[in-house]
């Protein structure tokens, strides 16, 4: 059957509602009216399926559209732009749009070369998207479809970590992965088999299938481990678990400490890094992108990469190049305390097949710093700014995976949240010359595992500009080295005497929970910290236990000064810091 009439198919299930669609070059525009937002979402999934669409354009409306809210956006967008069109502000071989881990990498790889590159992020820091809410795994591949390109890239760009964290000596380790296999494991399908086999295909024939499908992906070194040896590396497990695979690749990162770290590097070597720059339209001369408009005015550019995450779609489309909808999907996170750490060495989630559909299941990982995350879910949601968590959420998740580990302190949460995917309806990722702009590389639907691949998706895009006509001349003097800000949490005592003796404030401690002092906040600062989360992304403060009811005041307080401007008018993220006044001390 080909293209057309597969979608017809499609369509003809939902008939009540008089749907149409047209394809050009490949990509499918679907148009008309629904009841629900579900509706909207199964129906671009069941086309984004068909082999041979290469991008899902769904404009089709749901009762309750925020058709509103929409209008005044692009009202807004058209305003800035009328106004900045004509304010160049200079010219770039590349301008990247998104200063996420993605547009991050790519600017890194980029800034080997003599190129005059700028990256416009629309957040007061880079990596404040979804990078900033996520499980920070790099995930070794074996879960992404065979022929996808988000299997190619994971499996590279997890190899590729150990580098980069060399170089740019962010935290990174490979503490591995183990898939727990129980009696809840095929539980869908224990009607057909009988008994004992059940038991025996699950401890003998579906850990080597899982092993199997990590070779066929080009992921080596799974094992398979049970009984004594399972509760030796993972003493807490389920203790039903019947076998286990282990992935020895999985690594663990802070992935907004990646993000800084790649923009740090990128401006080191010449990249320009614009924040609170975000772009409301392009000007376009025939089949090119001449100018890429922003609230701060025009950057004339030669290339331009779409790295804008949850809002790829929308700058696809104001370049003239609409070629996929993002359904964003949302993922709640719960972080448990640092005491809950000796209960979890590896990565750890529970195989129940069938698979989720769409996303790797979650599970229980530690973090970098120590803490253990249990997450995420995935819900489909209209917003792509719906970070919000309901207790039935955090329920949901708790009672999940108390199944991995049921003897887990559950009450030591600190902190729950939520991030959300840029997903396409094609469900994998998009990187490839836009069909009907010359000049503009698509880098999106960067959906989980796009921070484990991200360093293998940098050095794709670059290989696609460079076959869409960028020439490549490398730099001589291309520093691949990043320092860290010292951590005062990571001193020894003579060290903390000895910076204390040449400068005070590092014995100025501001957040006790975490450790961090008054040098590590202003060092942050001067790196291009201006808002309170960028400060507690560089430095942690304001992450620990009293998730910063402490500090938050003290850490402000500096952070006013080294701007030198009011604690009144000082930034969380993107908002006000205070609503009110702020009267007398800090403290
Ligand atoms: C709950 C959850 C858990 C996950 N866990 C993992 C994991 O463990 N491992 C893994 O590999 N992946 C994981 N992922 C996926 C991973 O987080 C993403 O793939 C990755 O962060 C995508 O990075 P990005 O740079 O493409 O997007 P973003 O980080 O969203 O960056 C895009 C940037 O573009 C900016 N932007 C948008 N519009 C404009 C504009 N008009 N002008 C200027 N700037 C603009 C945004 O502000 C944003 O900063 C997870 C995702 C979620 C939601």
């Amino acid at each position: 059957m080909g293209v057309e009439r597969k979608i017809r198919a499609v369509l003809e299930k939902y008939r009540g509602y008089n749907l149409s669609f047209e394809i050009r070059d490949g990509i499918v525009f679907l148009y008309g009216r629904v009841n629900s937002h579900e509706e909207w979402v199964r129906i671009g999934l069941e086309v984004g399926r068909i082999r041979g669409v290469e991008g899902v354009v769904n404009r089709i409306v749901w009762d309750g559209y925020p058709e509103e809210e929409a209008k005044k956006r692009e009202e807004r967008r058209r305003k800035i732009f009328e106004e900045n069109k004509d304010k160049v502000v200079g010219s770039y071989d590349v301008v990247i749009v998104g200063g996420g881990v993605v547009g991050a990498a790519i600017a890194r790889s980029l800034s080997k070369y003599q190129l005059k590159i700028a990256l416009l992020e629309k957040a007061p820091d880079v990596g404040a998207g979804t990078t900033k809410a996520n499980n920070g795994m790099i995930h070794a591949g074996v879960e992404p479809p065979r022929g996808t390109l988000k299997r190619k890239l994971n499996v590279e760009g997890c190899r590729m970590y150990e580098k980069w964290a060399q170089e740019l000596r962010f935290k990174y380790k490979r503490v591995g992965s183990l898939w727990l296999i129980t009696p809840r494991t095929l539980a869908k399908y224990k009607k057909y088999i009988p008994g004992p086999l059940y038991t025996l295909i699950l401890k003998y024939v579906l850990p080597y299938i899982v092993v199997l499908k990590g070779l066929i992906n080009g992921v080596s070194g799974l094992k398979v481990v049970r009984g004594r040896k399972l509760f030796e590396m993972e003493p807490y497990a389920a203790r039903d678990a019947l076998a286990a695979v282990y992935v020895p690749w999985t690594g663990i990162v802070d992935p907004y400490e990646v993000a800084i770290a790649l923009a740090e590097n990128a401006a080191a070597n010449g990249v320009e890094i614009h924040t609170s720059t975000e772009v409301v339209g392009f000007v376009r001369e025939g089949d090119a992108v001449k100018g890429v408009v922003t609230n701060r005015g025009t950057f004339l550019c030669r290339y331009v990469v779409n790295a804008a995450g949850l809002y790829a779609d929308e700058i696809a489309e104001l370049a003239g190049s609409p070629e996929f909808t993002i359904h964003p999907r949302k993922g709640v996170i719960v972080l448990f305390h640092r005491c809950t750490s000796r209960y979890v060495n590896h990565c750890l989630a529970e195989i129940i097949l069938p698979p989720h559909p769409l996303t790797k299941g979650g599970g229980i990982n530690p973090t970098i710093h120590g803490n253990v995350m249990w997450g995420p879910t995935a819900v489909e949601v209209p917003d792509k700014e719906d970070t919000s968590v309901s207790s039935e959420e955090v329920d949901l998740i708790l009672s999940k995976y108390s199944t991995i580990l049921s003897e887990f302190p559950k009450d030591r949460v600190i902190r729950y949240f939520a991030g959300v995917r840029a997903a396409t309806f094609n469900e994998d990722f998009i990187i490839r010359p836009a069909k009907w702009v010359r000049n503009l590389l698509h880098v999106a639907g960067i959906q989980s595992p796009g921070l484990a691949a991200a360093p293998a998706i940098a050095e794709y895009a670059v290989k696609k500009l460079k076959e869409m006509g960028l020439e490549l001349r490398e730099k001589p003097d291309f520093n691949p080295y990043r320092e860290p800000i010292p951590s005062l949490r990571e001193m020894s005592e003579e060290e903390i005497e000895e910076r204390v003796r040449s400068d005070p404030r590092w014995g100025n401690v501001l957040c006790e929970c975490e450790m961090v002092s008054e040098a590590e906040v202003v060092e942050a600062v001067r790196r291009g910290a201006r808002t309170l989360d960028a400060v507690k992304r560089r430095t942690r403060a304001g992450m620990g236990e009293c998730q910063g009811s402490r500090c938050l005041l003290r850490v402000a307080e500096v952070l006013a000064r080294e701007l030198g401007v009011p604690m009144t008018e000082l930034l969380k993220e993107e908002a006000p810091l205070f609503d009110g006044y702020v009267r007398g001390e800090a403290w």
